[in-house]
């Protein structure tokens, strides 16, 4: 797909991803659990230049996670991104995303030794630990 628009709850950001497929992965860790009231959902479309602010840029607010920024609007507080700017990669959040959660292809959870036993997704995919070791 190209030319993918997303936006926040309130509407005050919009973003557009300029090409990416369907691909959807989830992160168990705990800072994006207790930021996300649990697993958060994500697109990788990797680096800026794939990835364009319409609107609402000076509505998101970022917090530095050490190195990472985790961007959210300010209006809303919506979770909008995950970024490192040393490695120049984004990862968004997928609900965010209309027309890649409809059809989207769930295949990987991330930092799953860090997952509390109350809840697991259905189904068989690729997990991770926090060293990025399959489990
Ligand atoms: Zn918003
Ligand atoms: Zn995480």
């Amino acid at each position: 797909m190209n030319n993918i628009h997303g936006h926040c709850v309130c509407g005050a950001v919009e973003i557009m991803i300029r090409e990416y497929g369907n691909f959807v992965y989830t992160c168990h860790c705990d800072n994006c659990r207790r930021m996300n009231s649990g697993p958060v959902l994500s697109v990788d479309p990797g680096p800026k230049e794939n990835v364009e602010f319409l609107r609402g840029g000076e509505k998101i607010t970022i917090y530095h996670d050490e190195e990472i920024e985790r961007g959210f609007c300010s209006v809303c507080g919506s979770t909008l991104f995950w970024h490192d700017p040393a490695d120049n990669h984004y990862c968004m959040n997928a609900e965010l995303f209309d027309d890649i959660i409809r059809c989207a292809s769930f295949n990987l959870e991330l930092f799953y030794d860090m997952k509390p036993e109350y809840y697991s997704f259905a189904g068989e995919r690729k997990r991770l630990d926090r060293h990025f070791k399959e489990i």
